[in-house]
């Protein structure tokens, strides 16, 4: 009956809480709407079991998902040459998310000794559930192919580690992991597709902190597992029996969505969906001002003499450079790191910067710089910084893109004292 005939008409307050979702709401908008509804309605009760069931497409309830961030999961696939793509809150939370879902006490995983902080932090968590974590220096896929056991299910690598800038050889884990059929997770945060695509050497799944240069502008949180569609779901053990449904190459990304996403809880928001999205359209022309920047400040801080010694793929003494260029397409990142000469204080230069931002972000339209031993690498302790090679007066500058000259005079203002 429509409510015209009913003897007693729906309420404004009933027609107020329903005109949305009657009118439709994308109305030809240039941008996917922001949905941040915490759940979605169907008109017949067959509906909403075939979405539940999986055989209809659709959404249920927004922990497991948005159109938004649907939205942002094709345009990431899309930039990653990739299958498929499932986001979450956080960098971190894609991490372990991934983890928690693909891995059991009892197996064992590889991981490049120079990792981002927190990720290192949450293997130590998983290793008290009974995961074997050893860490290897990725430079070299030699040292993973020796740390190699008959439970090894997985090997992790950053593409440019933090704040050391070592580049690992991430073409020939990639060639090991198929040889030996294991799951090779890239975390790609430090390169973005705009430089690198893991897919190319043989990634199964990619990782991303959207927080870094996808979203760009320090003002959203996001993360991502991407599946790349290369690895065979069928010969891993860890797929529960109720995600072995249809064509394999898509199990394991099921898995991580209903036990990574779904039951750990960390999605992510359709607001910072949209902010990311729309970060993500100027991504190449971000990363073509910062890397060109970066090389810049990078020969000019290698030439003043307070300087000691600078970190960066690009300069041709980075033991790297070569797999670098050949792998990153003549572009070597935003990020740096450098060291005073012995004696000069490493707090007071900071002090001095004006443009530069003493912030701990990365990737950002606008140039921040921290003193790394003191700060996120604290935690550790001494031993663990003095084993991943950071000394006491690092500096890491992610670049942004002011313009060079700028970057340049403000750090001879700071280097001069
Ligand atoms: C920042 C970062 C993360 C974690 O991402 P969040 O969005 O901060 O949780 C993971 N990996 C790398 C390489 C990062 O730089």
């Amino acid at each position: 009956m429509s409510p015209e005939s009913d003897p007693r008409p729906e309420s404004t307050l009933t027609r107020l809480l329903h005109a949305d979702r009657r009118a439709g709401v994308e109305q030809g908008a240039v941008h996917k709407p922001m949905h941040p509804a915490a759940t979605f309605s169907y008109r017949t009760a067959a509906e909403l079991v075939a979405v539940f069931q999986g055989r209809q497409p659709g959404y249920v309830y927004a922990r497991q998902g948005n159109p938004t961030g649907a939205a942002l999961e094709a345009k990431l696939a899309l930039m990653e040459g990739a299958r498929a793509c499932a986001v979450f809150a956080t960098g971190m939370a894609a991490i372990g998310g991934l983890m928690l879902a693909l891995l059991r006490g009892g197996d064992h995983m590889v991981a490049s000794r120079h990792l981002f902080g927190n990720t290192p932090s949450l293997l130590g968590t998983l290793a008290g559930f009974g995961l074997e974590v050893t860490y290897v220096d990725a430079a070299d896929a030699a040292n993973v192919a020796a740390a190699l056991r008959p439970n090894t299910r997985l090997v992790f690598t950053e593409t440019v580690a933090n704040p050391g800038t070592q580049v690992a050889d991430l073409a020939g884990i990639g060639a090991l992991c198929r040889e030996r059929g294991l799951v090779y997770v890239v975390d790609n945060t430090m390169t973005t597709p705009e430089l690198f695509r893991p897919r190319d050497v043989g990634a199964s799944l990619i990782v991303h902190s959207l927080t870094k240069g996808i979203a760009g502008h320090g003002h959203a949180m996001g993360g991502a597992v991407v599946d790349t569609g290369l690895y065979d779901w069928s010969t891993y053990p860890n797929i529960a029996e109720a995600y072995r449904q249809g064509d394999p190459v898509g199990w394991g990304l099921v898995q991580i969505r209903k036990k990574g996403l779904r039951d750990f809880g960390a999605t992510l928001r359709a607001e910072d969906a949209h902010r990311i999205a729309t970060g993500a359209e100027t991504l190449g022309l971000r990363m073509q001002a910062a890397c060109a920047n970066a090389l810049g400040l990078a020969q000019w801080l290698q030439a003043q003499p307070q300087v000691a010694r600078v970190h960066y793929p690009g300069l041709g003494s980075h033991p790297q450079h070569e797999r670098a260029r050949a792998l990153f397409g003549g572009r070597y990142g935003a990020l740096l790191s450098f060291e005073l000469q012995p004696g000069l204080d490493t707090l007071a230069m900071l002090d001095r910067l004006q443009v530069a931002i003493l912030s701990s972000h990365l990737s950002d339209t606008r140039t921040l710089a921290i003193p790394v031993a003191q700060t996120i690498f604290w935690e550790m302790g001494p031993q663990r910084r003095a084993e991943m090679g950071i000394a006491d007066g690092l500096v890491r500058v992610s670049v942004g893109i002011e313009p060079l000259a700028d970057l340049q005079a403000d750090f001879a203002r700071a280097l001069k004292g």
